[in-house]
């Protein structure tokens, strides 16, 4: 199996059977996250205690790559800190730039299912979505 088939699949699987696809209850951090140039409409949200990511979960519709990234996106951060979430943020916008190398690219685990992004430039604002959303709550986040 060629790597191309692998995040095919990746990105498959996490569109038709997201593992974060739901409203959080008990989040206290919410932000809609939309992309009009293809229709991608998400709300992210967090529960934001101490410092960590303890939980996250997000609804909306749009695209495969939008709504694959988000998941995927959720999995990396769940329990992660502020500066840790903010660091993958880092490297998948610098990935999704072409500039990330491919020792940080591993940080990323299934995120790297997205890294052809890169030579698609229609797409780059739909697999940055929920990450762009992460980094605005983030920014208010003590
Ligand atoms: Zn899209």
């Amino acid at each position: 199996m060629s790597n191309r088939t692998f995040y095919n699949e990746v990105l498959t699987d996490h569109n038709i059977y997201p593992d974060n696809k739901k409203p959080l209850e008990g989040a206290n951090m919410t932000k809609e996250g939309v992309n009009p140039s293809c229709g991608d409409d998400i709300v992210l949200m967090l529960t934001y205690e101490d410092g960590i990511i303890k939980d996250a979960g997000f609804v909306g519709e749009g695209c495969a790559i939008s709504q694959a990234s988000t998941d995927i996106m959720i999995n990396l951060i769940k329990g992660k800190t502020k500066a840790e979430a903010e660091h993958l943020s880092d490297i998948f916008l610098r990935m999704i730039q072409g500039e990330a190398s491919e020792e940080e690219i591993k940080e990323l685990e299934e995120g790297a299912a997205l890294q052809d992004i890169s030579h698609m430039p229609a797409r780059v604002k739909c697999a940055v979505l929920g990450w762009r959303t992460l980094n605005e709550l983030l920014k208010n986040a003590e």
